[in-house]
């Protein structure tokens, strides 16, 4: 784990945004709870999504589905018999890993040993440096180029044809080590499902198996007929929703990057079958400008096409972010075909069709799906955003404003009843509009740098002189320059900041 990230992982606790679950008992293996600012930066990040998907859009509606469901929904989906996860342990450190991912840490060694020998050619040869031909021609880059697109492919063959013995062998072949005992004595890998399951009912003879949903796109799924007959939406229409999911992930480090129990925003997006190239390229564009207009840095993004498509998947990729332990799946966008509509109309023996009245014909719609881990965008938000200032000493949360758990905070400069009184007089005003903090506390440096730390954009300071010019001092978080406002402009003064 990289410094940086340990870092961050400590300010989450340090300032109350996120706590290990049940610390008291040691905690639970990737379950953590989000504390009083940690809420509030989800939320806003929840109305931040819900207002562009299904505010701003016409043609897009939102659902809340329970998290059970009919055990069939998930027998139609595929996950009962394949929502499964490739496992292998190493016999003498007893540690248990996703072979796929094991596969891919290799990979991604290769790819950094390609990555220092173009560092070290930039060096040499300066300007004149052209990478793509030394791309094209250095020989020891092109051999492991070619030992790269070998082992993606031998791993995509054998997981496609869930060849887990195939698996094990190019583990083998490429003599995987495990990074805890440094050896290669592994199991054989085996097949694990990440659904949780329990039962339903008191009654132990009739009560029946159940899952917790392990994806909230199921419920607009199976909710697809009701919403479409009761909102009069018509083709191509969406269905959003914000929900809990849980995964038994077999590896569940990175902190909240991969959780067992986690947020989605998912949604699904219903159109004419032969529609689904350029709707899914609308979407594609359309996510990634939701992440850029938010503020965070447009170099953190990237697209990555799944090589490995599930077998009703038209097309697939991902919206990548940059962590500080490197580019990973942020979001999902998919291209799922009528699969999901067509298994439920199977098991649920109801007819599951739309009558496009504009071209007079009956049939079963094609879906493309965004689908994005609220806490994986909390962890980007907090990775992006997280800057340790030497210079000016002082950690920063470098927020977008929109998400900022607390908009601005008053201060009093001492607790003199005089300022007290104004000082309040201001956080009642505004903290109608804005969520607001209120802290007579400390000197007013150690505030401002606690502010600066859980990402507040804006501190106004009431002073000695604020009764007699009717003014204060309102600081901007990221330039730190203070201005001096009159009382009466203060809310003018802040709605241009916003
Ligand atoms: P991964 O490959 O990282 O396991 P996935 O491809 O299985 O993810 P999807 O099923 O496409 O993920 O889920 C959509 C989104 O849900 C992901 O892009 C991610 O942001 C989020 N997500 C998935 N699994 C987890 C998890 N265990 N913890 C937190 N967020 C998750």
């Amino acid at each position: 784990m990289s410094e940086l990230f340990k870092k961050i992982i400590s300010h989450c606790k340090e300032y109350g945004f996120i706590f290990n679950s049940s610390e008291i008992y040691d905690g639970l293996s990737a379950v953590y709870d989000y504390g009083p600012l940690g809420v509030e930066l989800k939320n806003n990040i929840k109305s931040y999504w819900w207002d562009a998907m299904v505010k701003r859009n016409k043609n897009i509606v939102g659902i809340d589905s329970s998290i059970f469901m009919h055990p069939n929904t998930w027998k139609a989906s595929g996950h009962i018999d394949a929502f499964n996860d490739p496992l292998i342990d190493n016999k003498d450190s007893k540690k248990r890993y996703r072979a796929d991912e094991l596969i891919e840490n290799h990979i991604e060694k290769i790819e950094n040993k390609i990555n220092k020998d173009i560092k070290k050619a930039k060096t040499k040869f300066g300007d004149n440096f052209n990478e793509k031909e030394f791309r094209k021609t250095n020989q020891r880059v092109l051999d492991r180029q070619k030992q790269i697109n070998e082992i993606i492919s031998e791993m995509n063959k054998c997981l496609q044809s869930e060849n887990l013995k195939g698996i094990k062998k190019l583990i083998e072949k490429i003599e995987l080590k495990c990074p805890v005992s440094g050896t290669c004595n592994w199991t054989e890998v085996r097949q694990f499902n990440l659904m949780f399951k329990t039962k339903i009912g008191s009654n132990q003879e009739t009560s029946s198996d159940i899952y917790l949903r392990p994806e909230t796109a199921q419920g607009i799924f199976v909710n697809f007929l009701n919403v479409q007959k009761t909102t009069r939406q018509k083709i191509p229409f969406g269905i959003a929703q914000i929900g809990k999911a849980f995964r038994n992930e077999i590896i569940a480090r990175q902190f909240i990057f991969r959780m067992r129990e986690f947020e989605q925003m998912e949604m699904q997006f219903f159109i004419r079958p032969g529609e689904e190239d350029e709707w899914y390229e609308y979407w594609k564009e359309k996510r990634m400008n939701w992440h850029i207009s938010l503020g965070l840095r447009k170099e953190d993004f990237s697209f990555k096409e799944h090589t490995k498509l599930a077998h009703y998947a038209k097309s697939a990729c991902d919206i990548e972010f940059k962590f500080p332990f490197g580019f990973k799946e942020l979001e999902g966008i998919h291209s799922r075909s009528d699969f999901d509509l067509i298994q439920h109309q199977k098991l649920s023996g109801k007819k599951i069709k739309y009558f496009d009245s504009e071209i007079n014909e009956s049939f079963t719609p094609f879906v493309i799906e965004t689908s994005i881990g609220l806490d994986r965008m909390f962890l980007a938000c907090l990775c992006s955003s997280f800057k340790r200032e030497e210079n000016n000493n002082r950690i920063l949360l470098k927020l977008p404003y929109k998400l900022a758990p607390i908009k601005i905070a008053v201060f009093p400069l001492t607790k003199d009843d005089s300022l007290v009184n104004i000082a309040n007089n201001i956080y009642e005003k505004i903290n109608k509009k804005y969520n607001c903090f209120y802290e007579e506390k400390d000197s007013i440096g150690k505030r401002y740098r606690r502010q600066d730390a859980i990402g507040t954009p804006l501190c106004i300071t009431v002073d000695n002189e604020s009764e007699k010019d009717q003014k204060v001092t309102i600081r901007n978080r990221d330039s730190m320059i203070q201005e001096r406002v009159a009382l009466n402009k203060i809310e003018e003064y802040i709605e241009g900041c916003f």
